[in-house]
């Protein structure tokens, strides 16, 4: 197995080249085509699976195809992760993997400076990633709105819940545009996690590794 065979683009194949990775992990191996279709996915895995790959190279190309510029303090992919480690480690990520296919990238999360945050998402931006919290405060302070979301991360949800973002979370969804593709990724799955699932995902294709 290999990327070449996965539907992915010379841009992003130029990308992980650079990585030296040899070949996808089982996840991305499952994830990648579903993703690259537009399907919803509902993810079963841990960190260290190479889940941030198996949904950012997907969702690169899905961009890239879609072709629009993202709207004034917008933006197209919301990467939602339970803490600023996470959050800072996608970012970088994409950043990496978006290296050639020209996407802008920015994080927001507590414990920072919103007014730099508002800076940074003022133009609009390709791929946001952030933690639930500082996103609602951006959004009721009006420096963003999630009116042109195409694609919905949301990274370590049993995380999220027991970090106590579940009002947060359901909150932020209810602002997104119901046609958008949605990916779900945890550890574990609980009813609670499942019950959210099935709320926020339509007919999704599922993975475990
Ligand atoms: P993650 O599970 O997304 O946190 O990724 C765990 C680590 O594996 C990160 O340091 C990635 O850079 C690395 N990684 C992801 N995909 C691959 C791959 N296909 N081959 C080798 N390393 C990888």
């Amino acid at each position: 197995m290999s990327f070449e065979t996965l539907g992915l683009s010379q841009s992003v194949l130029q990308a992980l080249a650079l990585k030296e990775y040899t070949q996808p992990s089982p996840i991305q191996a499952q994830a990648i085509p579903i993703l690259l279709q537009g399907r919803d996915l509902l993810g079963i895995a841990q960190t260290g699976t190479g889940k941030t790959a198996a949904f950012m190279l997907p969702s690169i190309d899905r961009l890239t195809e879609s072709k629009k510029r993202p709207a004034p303090r917008s933006c197209r992919m919301l990467v939602l992760a339970p803490t600023r480690e996470l959050a800072s480690q996608i970012a970088e990520s994409a950043r990496g993997y978006s290296r050639f296919s020209h996407m802008s990238v920015a994080t927001v999360f507590g414990g920072t400076s919103i007014n730099k945050n508002r800076q940074d998402v003022q133009r609009g931006v390709d791929v946001l990633v952030a933690t639930p919290g500082r996103l609602i405060d951006l959004i009721e302070q009006r420096h963003l709105n999630l009116d042109s979301v195409e694609i919905l991360v949301l990274d370590e949800a049993d995380q999220m819940l027991d970090l106590g973002f579940i009002h947060a979370l359901k909150q932020i969804v209810r602002l997104l545009p119901t046609k958008r593709q949605t990916l779900f990724f945890s550890a574990t799955m609980p009813k609670t996690i499942r019950d959210l699932a099935d709320k926020f995902l339509t007919d999704p294709a599922q993975v475990a590794v």
